[in-house]
């Protein structure tokens, strides 16, 4: 990741169900500062991790939105891998009810023991957002979805960083390890009695970022109010305009209602994803979408994303 940027996504899938003009289904990898997690684990997603160079081993939190294939099923491959490679991490695996059975029976009749700690954790889809990870640089909420099953989608907000050492002041002060921590978090140290301010000593930390992840989902205007002001919204944007009908009975988005969502949440920037297979050229999607809302990108595979 560039060093400005604490926070970007990289995409391993942008199609719909279908697998059509090269596109495949859903999938991305989150990076937060040291952190990276797996959002939706369709077939195939750790081939094209591999092949991007991206490993697998420090993934320990995976978010399923919902069991609907083309958002799951690589996840057996995926783990039965792991097995392999003899993963000793533990891993935790957010998803709406219904997905340990149907893992640990794949994984039992094939004779596969995980080595690793495997913890499922079920959602509860018809609650309004709540918590349901934090660590010290962020936090995970989920976004309440409609769509055909039960649906989830994720918030994952950063907390304030640290501040930046200015490295010349390290050696000008001769700082210790603990006066560097310290003024990391912002405190005043003391060098041969003299307070120095950790301003004089750092440089501001870099806002914290916010990332969401809608998919797949009817259109939903209520949304806009739990993302306000998120900085990078990726919302699905299954059809155009021009098949809003078919949009609204398979519960699926377009590409401008997508970018209404993120107009009326005061989003930074708007991905579209998990395109119909039905469209080879996406031009319309993108042109409707910027009418409603000009920061709006089509996601690419393999391409990294920042706010
Ligand atoms: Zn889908
Ligand atoms: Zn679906």
């Amino acid at each position: 990741m560039p060093d400005e940027a604490s926070l970007g996504v990289t995409i391993l899938g942008s199609g719909g169900a279908l697998y059509a003009h090269g596109r495949h289904p859903s999938g991305q990898l989150l990076q937060i500062r040291q952190h990276q997690f797996l959002i939706d684990c369709s077939e195939g997603v750790q081939f094209r991790m591999a092949d991007l160079g991206i490993s697998p081993f420090p993934i320990q939190q995976i978010f399923i939105t919902h069991l609907h294939g083309d958002h799951y099923f690589g996840l057996v491959s995926l783990l039965s891998s792991m097995i392999l490679q003899g993963r000793k991490k533990p891993l935790s695996i957010f998803s709406p009810p219904g997905l340990e059975p149907i893992i640990r029976m794949q994984l039992e009749i094939a004779g596969k023991e995980t080595g690793f700690p495997l913890q499922f954790v079920e959602l509860l889809t018809e609650s309004a957002s709540y918590c349901i990870f934090e660590n010290d640089d962020l936090s995970v909420w989920t976004l309440p979805l409609q769509h055909r099953i039960p649906v989830s989608g994720y918030l994952f907000r950063e907390k304030a960083g640290q501040r930046k050492m200015i490295k010349e002041k390290i050696e000008e002060y001769g700082l210790s390890i603990e006066q560097i921590k310290a003024v990391k978090r912002g405190e005043a140290v003391f060098v041969k009695g003299r307070k120095i301010p950790a301003e004089s000593l750092s440089t501001a930390p870099n806002p914290p970022r916010s990332f969401a992840y809608c998919s797949d989902t009817a259109y939903l205007p209520e949304l806009a109010k739990i993302l306000r002001g998120v900085d990078l919204l990726y919302h699905e944007s299954t059809f155009v305009q021009a098949d809003a009908a078919k949009a609204k009975r398979s519960m699926h988005a377009t590409a401008a209602e997508a970018a209404t969502v993120a107009r009326d949440a005061h989003a930074g920037k708007l991905l579209l994803g998990h395109f119909s297979g039905k469209y080879n050229d996406l031009g319309p999607l993108l042109e409707e979408a910027r009418a409603v809302f000009p920061n709006t990108f089509l996601v690419e595979e393999g391409k990294t994303y920042f706010p």
